[in-house]
């Protein structure tokens, strides 16, 4: 059977030719070209790379969090040394301006620093004291023990910046890695996939398959671990598969992320941040701002500013490197949704005081857009848009735009605008999301120290977080041994009157709060 993605089925003959031999092309969304093709690997496939991957992991898992840390750097290096070649290849699978193609492997860099510089302390063995009498003369271990396979499959609105984020904590813990990246843009990936096995000779611990859902499930089926980032519908799935094979996962998924800006904000700062923060990758990341809720008092003013900035955006395949501000719509679907959901606003009747269509040009892309006049019935407010458009709703005060942000399933992140930092700090604490932003937009995306966590149907458990980072590809393991050795435990045989009551006693007197009970006084 051929093998054909569903937005963009091959239709010239080498195209035709290739998907027979089990290969799909990749486009820019630019001007559609084609940029280079993958394999479609199969379920067999995916579980003799697992299996290979199984066999050489103890010997990565043997060379120490210092070792491993020693290979993040030799990527760190063969990825600047490759940087303008890899974010070449990246823009032309993705249609990013040049600008923000450009900030992925700083991201992966600076992902692959980080940790590499953690692990050692991070991963060490902890001895807490004991807590009681039953363990008082032992010595307490937890040990981190990686699981052995991990299974990463990202998305495509961020094809390098997403898998990093994942396999390097993996990796630095122990674990071999297989990667799944999107059928949609996995170029760069493999090559630096590539670039890790050929040109570094690494232990063979991170390999990359490519393919349509049916490899990203074969993947699900074979590791010890899944790490998901994508859409909620697909983290479903995989949940439920995960579940069924009793392995843990780890979910990243949609949102719908409220901005609020108060009559007291810096609205010059919330402005920028609001076209920036909606627009950033023509609007393709999970926590860019998709819906607006601003103060009535400064309403106005706040859209006019909006407005004024997005009409001198520019547009377009950024061909000559910082020339454009605003991509491509990734594929044809996706700007298929952008379209709905703006005309659905429009027949409801929202306004676009500017952009509503997509762009006349080669390519596909979207004009930016301002929505006004939106409320909570239109699409544009209640499912993720994931496009360049920003639709403002006025609100009476703060309490009214707390409960419209929390008024969705999502809860990825928010932001808050305000110059009072302790009623912005109180706001965040009553917002239902897993990351909120002061005065800042997407922030919680490069901070490595402290979790990136969804709420809600945004996701379970979550990426980053400092140490969490990395243990949460670990399984704990309490090791105990004997700081005194006894020939026999006071708890074991023979079980006599004698002891038992001595015993009893003493565990009364340790347990007991108040010298009635320790007494046993009645
Ligand atoms: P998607 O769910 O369609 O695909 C994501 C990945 O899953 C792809 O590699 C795909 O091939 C694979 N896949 C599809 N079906 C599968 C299955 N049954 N089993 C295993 N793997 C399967 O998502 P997308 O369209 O590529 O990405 C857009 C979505 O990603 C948006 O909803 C966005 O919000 C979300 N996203 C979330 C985060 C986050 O950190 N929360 C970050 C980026 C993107």
């Amino acid at each position: 059977m051929p093998t054909t993605l569903t937005t963009d089925r091959p239709s010239r003959p080498d195209e035709m030719l290739a998907a027979y031999a089990g290969q799909f092309p990749v486009h820019n969304p630019a001007d559609g070209s084609v940029v280079g093709w993958a394999r479609d690997q199969t379920p067999d496939e995916v579980i003799d790379t697992v299996t290979r991957l199984r066999a050489s992991q103890p010997e990565w898992e043997a060379l120490g969090a210092k070792g491993r840390s020693l290979w993040a750097g030799r990527l760190r290096d063969w990825l600047l040394d490759n940087d303008e070649r890899l974010t070449a290849l990246l823009q032309s699978e993705t249609g990013k301006p040049w600008a923000e193609a450009a900030l992925e492997l700083p991201t992966a860099i600076d992902a692959l620093n980080y940790y590499a510089k953690h692990a050692r302390e991070v991963l060490a063995d902890q001895h807490p004291r004991p807590h009681g009498l039953m363990t008082a003369t032992k010595r307490l271990t937890t040990a981190f023990r990686p699981y052995p396979v991990v299974g990463v499959i990202t998305p495509w609105n961020f094809p390098v910046a997403l898998p990093m984020l994942d396999a390097v904590p993996a990796l630095l813990a122990g674990c071999a890695v297989i990667t799944k990246p999107s059928e949609v843009a996995p170029l760069t990936w493999r090559e630096i996939v590539r670039g890790w096995n050929e040109e570094l000779g690494a232990l063979d611990v991170l390999a990359c398959v490519t393919g349509l859902a049916a490899t990203g499930a074969a993947v699900v089926d074979a590791v010890d671990y899944v790490q998901f980032t994508g859409s909620t519908a697909t983290g479903r799935r995989i949940g439920q598969r995960a579940g069924q094979r009793l392995i843990p996962c780890g979910l990243e998924l949609g949102g719908k992320d409220p901005m609020i800006v108060l009559a007291d904000a810096d609205l010059e700062r919330a402005g920028a941040g609001a076209v920036w923060g909606g627009l950033f990758n023509a609007g393709q990341a999970c926590v860019s701002v998709e819906r607006i809720y601003v103060e009535a008092a400064v309403y106005d003013e706040f859209v006019a500013r909006v407005v004024e900035q997005v009409r001198a955006l520019r547009q377009g395949a950024d061909t000559s490197r910082y020339q454009t501000d605003v991509g491509a719509m990734i594929t044809d679907a996706q700007l298929q949704m952008v379209t709905r959901h703006v005309e659905d606003a429009l027949a409801s009747g929202a306004r676009a005081l500017t952009g509503g269509r997509p762009t006349a040009s080669a390519g596909s892309f979207y004009e930016p857009t301002v929505l006004v006049d939106v409320d909570h019935s239109m699409a544009c407010m209640r499912e993720e848009t994931f496009g360049p458009t920003l639709p403002v709703m006025k609100v009476t005060d703060a309490e009214d735009a707390i409960r419209l942000a929390n008024d969705w399933p999502y809860g990825l992140s928010a932001s808050v605008w305000t110059n009072d930092r302790k009623a912005g700090q109180r706001i965040a604490r009553r917002l239902d999301a897993g990351a909120v932003n002061l005065n800042g937009v997407m922030t919680n995306i490069f901070t490595l120290p402290i979790p990136q966590a969804g709420w809600k149907q945004s996701g379970i458990g979550g990426r980053l977080g400092g140490a969490y980072g990395i243990r949460k590809y670990c399984r704990t393991q309490a090791i105990t041994s004997d700081r005194l050795q006894l020939g026999n435990e006071p708890t074991w045989y023979p079980y006599t009157p004698r002891k038992g009551r001595l015993l009893a006693a003493i565990f009364r007197a340790l347990t007991a709060r108040d010298t009635r009970r320790c007494l046993r006084i009645r």
